[in-house]
Order: C-alpha cells, then sequence, then structure tokens
C-alpha cells in the first residue's frame, strides 16, 4: 500500500493560502509562493503566499499604527479579556481540524499532534492562562525615599511591535507561547511561521479573525528564513523579537537586533541529558523513556528531547536492553492512521543532517546498538530514519554535543553522582534534564546542581502557567507563566511630587 496524505488534504478543503496584513487576506506584493510537501511523503500538498521584504514592510506599518494608534494597548481588561477568552472556546472548537492541519504541514502523527503537550488543547490553554493576567499586570507602589513628598510607582506596559518567528516543530503550541502574552500585555505582533508548516497557523489565524480583534493587531507572513525572516528581524519598526529555532539564528537575532536594541526572547532547544540512577523507580520504564523520547512521536525534533542518557555503570546493560525493546513500538507510516507512533524528519536537508550525525557517531568510535539507516519499501519515499541507539557514547563527542533533532540517543556511561552531574553539565546547552531516582535528596541534590532551566524528576511536562527556557547557549528570557508578562512588557517608573 502507497501511503499518500492528499486524500486528507482534500477532506480538509486545503487550498493555498495568502498573507494575512491588517486585518486583510492578500497575496505576496512580488508574487511570491512555497509549495509545501509533507514529509512522510514529499507529495506536493499545496501552494500558498510567502512574503517579501516589501510585505514585512506593510504588516509593520499596520502593527506600528495599530499600536501607536489603535484602540488594541488602550483597550480596558475587561474588553481585552473577553476576546481572548472568546478565542479559547473557538480554538477548542476547532482542536481535531488544527491537529490534522499540522499532521498535514509536519507529518508528526496524528497520534502525537491530538496529544495535549502539543496539540490544539494546550494551544487554547496557553491563550486561556494568558488572558487571565490580563487584569492583573500590576505596577507597584514604592516607598518615599528622600526629599520633598512623592507619590512613586510603576506602570507596567506593552513592549509595543513583537516579530515572533516560530519552527516546524510544534506551530500551534509555539505560536501560542509568543501570540497570546502578546496579545494579552496589548502588544501587537507579526508571526512568521516556517514556510515547512504553515498550514496549521493559516487556519489558525482564520480563527482568530473570528473574535474581532482590531486590523493589525495580528498579522502573519509564513515565508523562508533567509528572506521574509530576515526583513522582520531586521527591520527598525520592531520593538521586541521572540523566535524559537536553531542557536546559529538565534545568535544571528541578538547580533542584528543590537542597532535598535530590539528586546529579544530566544529558545534556542538543546542537548539535555536524562540521569539514571540504579535507584529509579523502575529501572526498564527509565531507559524505555530515554529511547521513546527521542524517537516516539515526533522521532527526536524536540527542543526538549532527553539526547543523552547518562546511566550509572551498575545498571548499563539492563537499562541498554530495556531501551532497544522500545523500538518495536516505533510504528512508521500513513501519519494520519492512529496507528502511527512516530515522524519522518521534516525535510531532506534534515534528513542529510541528522545520516551525516550518525556517520559521525560510527567515526568517533560510539557501538551502534540499533538502527543507523533507512527504513525501505513504501517508507523510502519519505524522510526516515530508524531509531538509532549508540552506546559507549564519550561526552566530548559531536554526537553528544550537538543537538541531532532526530530519532538517535547516545548512551553515557557514569560512576557515580559527581561524575553524573559532571558529563550532564559538561555542554553548551542547558535546556532540561531528567533525573531518575527514588531517593528524594538525590533528587533535589541534582535538580540543584544541574545548569538547565527545566528538570524533571521520575517525569517532565511542560505547561502554560510553568515557566519554560534555557540556560547558557539553549536560549534568552522564559516563556509561560508571570514571566512571560514581564517579557512582552517595559517597566515605568512615575513620580509625583505632594507638594
Ligand atoms: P531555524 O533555521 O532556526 O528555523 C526556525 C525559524 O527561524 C523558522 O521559521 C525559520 O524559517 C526562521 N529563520 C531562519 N533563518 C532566519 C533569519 N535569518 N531571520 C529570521 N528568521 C529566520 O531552524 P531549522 O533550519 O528549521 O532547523 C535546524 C535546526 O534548528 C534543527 O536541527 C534544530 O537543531 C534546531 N531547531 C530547534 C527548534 C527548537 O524547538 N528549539 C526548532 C526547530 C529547529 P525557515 O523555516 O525558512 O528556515
Ligand atoms: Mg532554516
Amino acid at each position: 500500500m502507497t501511503i499518500s496524505v492528499l486524500p486528507k488534504r482534500d477532506e480538509l478543503g486545503v487550498k493555498g493560502g495568502q498573507l494575512y496584513i491588517d486585518g486583510v487576506w492578500t497575496d505576496a506584493s512580488d508574487g511570491g509562493t512555497w509549495t509545501h510537501k509533507n514529509p512522510a511523503t514529499n507529495e506536493e500538498v499545496t501552494t500558498f503566499a510567502v512574503g517579501s521584504a516589501e510585505d514585512v514592510d506593510r504588516a509593520m506599518k499596520a502593527a506600528r499604527k495599530a499600536f501607536d494608534e489603535g484602540p488594541w494597548p488602550r483597550m480596558n481588561a475587561r474588553d481585552r479579556k473577553a476576546i481572548l477568552q472568546r478565542l479559547v472556546g473557538l480554538i477548542y472548537d476547532h482542536k481535531d481540524e488544527l491537529a490534522q492541519l499540522q499532521t498535514l504541514d509536519n507529518a508528526i502523527p496524528i497520534a502525537f499532534n491530538s496529544m495535549y503537550q502539543v496539540g490544539a488543547e494546550v494551544t487554547a490553554d496557553v491563550f486561556d492562562h494568558h488572558a487571565g493576567w490580563i487584569d492583573k499586570i500590576n505596577g507597584d507602589t514604592i516607598p518615599h525615599y528622600t526629599g520633598n513628598e512623592l507619590v512613586t510607582l510603576t506602570f507596567r506596559e506593552p513592549v509595543g511591535v513583537v516579530a515572533a518567528i516560530i519552527p516546524w516543530n510544534a506551530p500551534l503550541f509555539l505560536f501560542a507561547q509568543k501570540v497570546a502574552p502578546a496579545l494579552a500585555t496589548g502588544c501587537t505582533v507579526i508571526v512568521k511561521p516556517s514556510e515547512h508548516a504553515a498550514l496549521a497557523i493559516l487556519r489558525l489565524t482564520e480563527i482568530i479573525e473570528e473574535v474581532g480583534l482590531p486590523p493589525g493587531v495580528l498579522n502573519v507572513i509564513p515565508g523562508p528564513g533567509a528572506s521574509t525572516g530576515e526583513a522582520l528581524i531586521t527591520h527598525p519598526g520592531v520593538d521586541k523579537i521572540s523566535f524559537t529555532g536553531s542557536r546559529a539564528v538565534g545568535q544571528h537575532i541578538l547580533s542584528v537586533s543590537g542597532d535598535g536594541l530590539k528586546r529579544v526572547s530566544l529558545e534556542l532547544g538543546g542537548k539535555s541529558a536524562s540521569v539514571n540512577f540504579p535507584d529509579a523507580p523502575d529501572i526498564g520504564l527509565a531507559a524505555m523513556t530515554a529511547m521513546g523520547m527521542v524517537s516516539m512521536g515526533m522521532a527526536g525534533q524536540g527542543c526538549v528531547i532527553q539526547s543523552r542518557a547518562l546511566v550509572d555503570k551498575t545498571i548499563y546493560d539492563e537499562f541498554l536492553s530495556a531501551a532497544e525493546s522500545l523500538i518495536p513500538m516505533v510504528q512508521y507510516g500513513d501519519p494520519f492512521s492512529y496507528e502511527t507512533t512516530s515522524a519522518p524528519l521534516i525535510n531532506p536537508r534534515q534528513l542529510d543532517r541528522v545520516m551525516g550525525y550518525i556517520a559521525s557517531g560510527q567515526e568517533s568510535g560510539a557501538r551502534l546498538v540499533a538502527g543507523g539507516d533507512r527504513p525501505g519499501g513504501d517508507l523510502s519515499a519519505g524522510n526516515y530514519v530508524n531509531p538509532t541507539l549508540f552506546a559507549d557514547v564519550d561526552n566530548s563527542w559531536p554526537i553528544a554535543r550537538e543537538e541531532i533533532f532526530g530519532p538517535v540517543l547516545s548512551v553515557i556511561p557514569f560512576a557515580d553522582e559527581d561524575e553524573a552531574i559532571r558529563i550532564a553539565n559538561d555542554s553548551p546547552y542547558g535546556l532540561g534534564a531528567g533525573v531518575y531516582t527514588s531517593d528524594i535528596k538525590r533528587a533535589f541534590r541534582v535538580a540543584k546542581a544541574i545548569r538547565a532551566g527545566t528538570i524533571g524528576v521520575n517525569e517532565y511536562a511542560v505547561a502554560p502557567n510553568a515557566p519554560f527556557g534555557g540556560y547558557k547557549t539553549s536560549g534568552l528570557g522564559r516563556e509561560g507563566g508571570w514571566p512571560a508578562i514581564e517579557a512582552f512588557t517595559e517597566l515605568k517608573t512615575v513620580f509625583v511630587g505632594l507638594q
């Protein structure tokens, strides 16, 4: 049976797509388009408009006007909150359609794209969480310090026009992580989805249109990073850039934003470690979690994935065989079948990159326990890589230091807790980590010692109300919870003389 995503495309009624600028759907000024291919089959799904520098400039004028003169930043809390709360219900009403469109975008199987953490439900909940802050974005009153009597207080005000740049791996959730706090605080936004995953976001934008945001408050311009993205991040009209993607592009954004001293938030991925101790509640389960995290669902294409498994020498063989036993659960195939459990890589370029890392692991001297190759037959049309398990990895090798973004787990032995912490921290990244132990004191010791933004003890989660972000080169700033509100606001101090 040959796999095809085209029947699902027709059932969903997907036809083309335009740019959303100043409350109007429009083609690109230069007629530019992109033909989207689904990574499971590389079939052409549809062609949609991609923005030129001129379109970015038009969106900027609209977003600036909506911010500088429009009602959105000036709206009372009750009205702004009501608009976002209406949106929450609408996203829930369309959750199945949005999840399917996300699968049409990135071929992450529908069974996974319907799951809470990456699907439309968490997207709705992120809007709900941030809508809840709208009437609580308070300043402070500050004690009078010296001299004539003064009332001193702070106003927390929206940062301005936001450029939100999102990748292809969880477009709905990542759209919400940026757009929800931006709208909640009264900012206006220009979103650049990756052209590799724009369909779910274009549909979500149509849904947002129904709640009646003033024109120019939200603009959506898919397009390539090198042209559309570059025009956006270098535009002098931007007050803040919020970016999720690769470290290289993040570093580039930081350097070009120096010009206008734009505010910058970066979420840049990682090389997170799971630290597996002999007193883990269930060693087999910990090992299967480690292998499953890199190979099920997104096939390792997630920033928080724990792609280094650090394992105590006394449980090393047991861990490796349990990790290997997970592999038959990885089922590739029609991404719209609920039997499919894992994804292809987003495009042939990422496929080459991941195969390059697998070759590098073998050159370095890692022991290949499983995988390392590509599936054949029907699957050869898609960008698939078999789940790959490397043992006896040295933490200095490229496969242990660089973000592979594919179904590859590197297992590294350790002798004791100190060595485990040292290896976990010996990384340029610091996004997340897992600690598997039944000893509460050890759990806290290791959670405190690892320099990373999120630590999971025997479990891991991402939640709308929990701050998320990276230490070291994993990023700058936090999304989620109150820190997100701070990241989209400026603080103004006002002195009022009473004499
Ligand atoms: P990427 O190039 O950083 O893409 C992320 C987003 O930034 C996309 O919307 C991209 O557009 C855009 N972009 C690229 N260059 C830009 C520029 N000069 N100015 C403004 N925007 C720009 O990542 P990728 O190429 O898709 O993937 C490469 C690697 O990045 C992965 O292997 C992985 O290591 C990492 N990554 C991390 C995350 C994460 O969740 N932290 C997500 C995705 C990728 P285009 O789609 O056109 O490139
Ligand atoms: Mg790119």
